[in-house]
């Protein structure tokens, strides 16, 4: 029997925001999702006082005064500016590339200089259209950057070489020749005071959440209970992978409490070389310049994505991009059901790509 208007499987930022707006035009919408909780990978944990990231470190950022405008009508949003560190077989160097990397690695002082020490290094290998990662990241910082601070953090985090990587991940990280540590060049930038559980309460305040739900367990009943259904979870599951898997990359994370009050004075340090297995150390009590007197740290390693896994990045190469328009092209002749979401547009989304997403499809 239609009982709603929409069925939102998944109850992530996409789903919750297209639950909030269709609330709003006084729609009748039921969000499921698998999980125990709701808020998707943006959810926290308190854990000592502490929010913690349960499914790694978050941090929102935006050029869009709309989508700052909407966020912090949920939740007031604090200061933080994110400027992680990387450890490279024991030395420390700022992130992003920026003039501080650059002195920590040559010495250099002036822009100037720094320029020139890319530009040789990247004469020398001739790379005229970047194709890859590896030519893509080489062409833009040259080899020491590259070998130091690049391949191994990039090598483990996708399970596979730079070279078979495509080239516009690399370009998420902003090359800088001024002496700013801001990994991000958005106008906008904070966490929710609080923890993002806050804003994904808002979003969906009123609406019927039913947790630990597997939409694809009697999605028949599921089909059949709405109007219309709005998918947010993987994509080639959907049609039961009748075209193949789409590869992703999984992480798993350990949650520390220490009996200390600050580990390592930064909320996220990178370890850059391939032999440490991890990819980060995230210390969650510096998202909130939190004064607790324990702290909360999380190591997160990449990790091969298998049925039943968290599917936490799509692997956008060209084989999997194909794969995905096979799909895509399913999807549009849908009547019934849209997609929408990191999973189901298999998109490397940030969250306010997700927000301005969810805010479309329900335009
Ligand atoms: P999700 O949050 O994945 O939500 C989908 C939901 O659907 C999940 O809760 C899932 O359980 C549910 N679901 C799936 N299948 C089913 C099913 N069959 N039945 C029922 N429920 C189902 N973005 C930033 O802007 N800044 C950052 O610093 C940042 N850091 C990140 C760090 C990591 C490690 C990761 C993985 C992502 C990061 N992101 C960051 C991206 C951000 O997490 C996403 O853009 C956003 O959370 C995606 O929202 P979503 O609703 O599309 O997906
Ligand atoms: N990256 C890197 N070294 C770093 C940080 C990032 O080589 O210290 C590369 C790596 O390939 C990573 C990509 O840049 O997958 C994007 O980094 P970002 O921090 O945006 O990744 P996310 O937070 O989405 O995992």
């Amino acid at each position: 029997m239609i009982n709603y208007d929409y069925l939102i499987v998944g109850a992530g930022l996409f789903g919750a925001v297209f639950a909030h707006e269709m609330k709003k035009k006084g729609k009748k919408c039921l969000v499921i999702d698998k999980r125990k909780h709701s808020g998707g990978n943006v959810y926290c944990e308190n854990v000592e006082g502490i929010n913690v990231h349960q499914y790694g470190a978050h941090i929102f950022h935006t050029n869009d005064k709309e989508i700052w405008d909407y966020v912090n009508s949920f939740v007031e949003f604090n200061r933080y500016t994110n400027s992680p560190m990387a450890n490279y077989k024991g030395k420390l160097f700022n992130l992003p590339f920026n003039m501080n990397t650059f002195y920590q690695l040559w010495g250099v002082k002036t822009p100037k200089e720094a320029q020139r020490k890319i530009v040789e290094q990247v004469e020398k290998l001739a790379i005229s259209t970047p194709s890859n990662l590896e030519e893509q990241a080489l062409s833009l910082v040259g080899t020491d950057i590259y070998e130091k601070l690049i391949k191994g953090y990039t090598e483990k985090q996708w399970g596979r070489n730079a070279t078979e990587l495509p080239a516009f991940i690399i370009k998420r990280l902003p090359v800088r020749f001024t002496y700013d540590n801001n990994y991000f060049n958005d106008k906008y930038q904070g966490i929710p005071v609080g923890g993002y559980n806050k804003l994904i309460d808002g979003l969906l305040d009123g609406i019927e959440v039913r947790l630990g739900i597997d939409f694809f367990e009697n999605r028949e009943k599921w089909m059949g209970i709405a109007e219309k259904v709005v998918f947010t979870g993987k994509i080639d599951e959907f049609y039961d992978f009748k075209f193949g898997d789409l590869e992703y990359r999984s992480l798993r994370f350990e949650h520390e409490v220490l009996n200390e009050e600050n580990f390592q004075g930064n909320a996220v340090i990178n370890y850059t070389a391939f032999d440490v297995p991890y990819t980060r150390i995230i210390e969650h009590k510096h998202f909130e310049f939190g004064t607790q007197s324990k702290t909360v740290i999380t190591k997160e390693y990449p990790a091969k994505y298998e049925k039943g896994k968290e599917a936490y990045y799509p692997v956008n190469d060209e084989r999997n991009m194909e794969l995905f328009t096979k799909y895509r092209d399913l999807a549009k002749e849908e009547k019934k059901v849209i997609f929408g979401g990191r999973l189901a547009e298999y998109r490397y989304y940030d969250m306010h790509q997700v927000l301005a997403a969810a805010l479309k499809a329900t335009r």
